[in-house]
Parts: structure tokens; C-alpha cells; sequence
């Protein structure tokens, strides 16, 4: 299962129909997961920078609304979606590893690296990491609440021959968004600072020197953000500028 459209479809049909699901009452966009009047399904715009990304999601994360790694892949084409398994990882994860088309980063917080680890540490952004010409960046996240993403790295042999891109562990992704003035948070913070998956992508960008890519998703971010928080009604007072502002990037850098 590599792709997150796909992922999700195989999820959802595990379901069982006795188990309602938080928030289901809500009539969601099948694909963006906001409640339809507020859909930004329209605005999506892909982005054609040489990058690639890998999800490795808990099982529990691919469900949830809130979960911020499906919008990397409506920027990103090339990016691959799997459910995380310790036992039995997805063997078109494996291969993909191994395919000479990508170079493979993992992005975690370097006091977890093994002995034998290249550890590089963009981020927070000291120097922009080199990519080779002739590859495409294969950035690697772990996509779950941080306590989970900490238990999938150590259970992971696999992941300890790929190099890192160290980042704080401060700023790591608790999963969380709310949209509080300038501050996006969607899930109630325990620290101020974390990020979601999809901001922390961005950052990775930013240190592969890929600053419009990385604007890009980060526009897309706050537009979901607030659409999202909107449809919860965390929102009283509406002012749409995510979405103007968005729109006024699209407009400006990725003309056809
Ligand atoms: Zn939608």
C-alpha cells in the first residue's frame, strides 16, 4: 500500500460498522476529511519540485481527520504512504529503500541515532543539506504522536541504517492543531512549539533548500488548519485569509 488515497480506502474497509468513529457524525469530505461546506478540496494544487516523501503511519493516525501527513501528499506527488509495522514491515517499503532513484533520509532527533548512523542537523536550519544531482530526496517521517514515533524508531532496525536529518525534539510532531491567532494548532498542545507532520516537512524542505516547495505546503497547512477548525467551530470569527493568502502564492509561483 503505497499511496495515502489507497492507505486510507484499505483502513477504512477494516472498520467494523459497530465501532463509531469520533466525530462521525460530522459529513466529511471523503478526501480532505473536512465537513463538506468547508472542503478545500478545490484549491488543491500539486507541486512539481524533484522531492519525495515516505510516511510510515500508525495504524491509528491513517483514520483520524486530523492527521496532517495526507496533506503532504496531495502537494507531493511522490509521496509513498505505509501502515508502520515492527514485525513485518511492508515490503514495498523495503524496496523502496533500495530504489537508485532516491537518496533516504530519516528525519528524527539525533539522541536517538545508533552508533553507525550519519547524522546531519539542518533543523533547526544551520546549513541547507546537499542533494546529489542525479537524486530525488526520499524524506522519511514517522508519522504518529511522538511517544509512538519514538517506540517505531528504536523498534526499527531497518531504520537505523538510513541516514538522519537530526531535528529538536521540542518542535517534533505531537499531532496536535488548533487555530489560535497566529499559532496552528489542531490537537490539544501539551508544548508549545511541536509541529504537525506536515510543518515539519516544510521545515525539511526549507533545509534541502527547497524554500518554494516549502512555502507551498506550509500555505496548504493553514489552509487545512483553519477550514478545520472552522468546520469544528473553534473558529467564531471567519476570516479566510489562509486560503487568499494561499491563493496569492499559487498565483505568484507556480504558473503553468
Ligand atoms: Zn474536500
Amino acid at each position: 500500500m503505497s499511496n495515502f488515497k489507497t492507505l486510507f480506502q484499505y483502513r477504512l474497509s477494516l472498520v467494523k460498522r459497530s465501532i463509531p468513529r469520533r466525530g462521525e457524525n460530522m459529513d466529511r469530505c471523503p478526501t480532505c476529511q473536512i465537513s463538506r461546506p468547508h472542503c478545500i478540496c478545490e484549491l488543491q494544487k500539486t507541486n512539481n519540485a524533484k522531492v519525495a516523501f515516505c510516511l510510515l503511519m500508525k495504524d491509528s493516525e491513517i483514520l483520524k481527520p486530523s492527521n496532517t501527513g495526507k496533506l503532504i501528499a496531495d502537494v507531493f506527488k511522490d509521496t509513498y504512504a505505509f501502515i508502520y509495522s515492527r514485525t513485518n514491515p511492508d515490503n514495498n517499503f523495503l524496496e523502496l529503500l533500495k530504489n537508485d532513484k532516491y537518496q533516504p533520509y530519516i528525519i528524527f532527533p539525533k539522541d536517538y541515532a545508533t552508533d553507525n548512523q550519519v547524522v546531519f542537523e539542518p533543523i533547526p536550519i544551520k546549513n541547507p543539506l546537499i542533494i546529489a544531482d542525479n537524486k530525488i530526496p526520499l524524506f522519511i517521517l514517522l508519522d504518529g504522536t511522538w511517544r509512538e514515533a519514538a517506540r517505531m524508531f528504536r523498534k526499527s532496525t531497518v531504520l537505523h541504517n538510513i541516514p538522519m536529518i537530526s531535528m529538536a525534539p521540542d518542535i517534533l510532531n505531537e499531532q496536535i492543531i488548533d487555530y489560535n491567532n497566529s499559532n496552528y494548532i489542531l490537537r490539544q498542545s501539551k508544548k508549545a512549539g511541536q509541529l504537525a507532520t506536515a510543518e515539519v516537512a516544510a521545515r525539511v524542505l526549507k533545509s534541502a533548500g527547497k524554500e518554494q516547495s516549502a512555502q507551498h505546503l506550509q500555505h496548504w497547512f493553514e489552509v487545512f488548519c483553519y477550514r478545520y477548525n472552522l468546520a469544528k467551530k473553534s473558529i467564531v470569527e471567519y476570516d479566510d485569509s489562509p486560503a487568499l493568502n494561499y491563493l496569492d502564492f499559487i498565483n505568484n509561483n507556480l504558473k503553468e
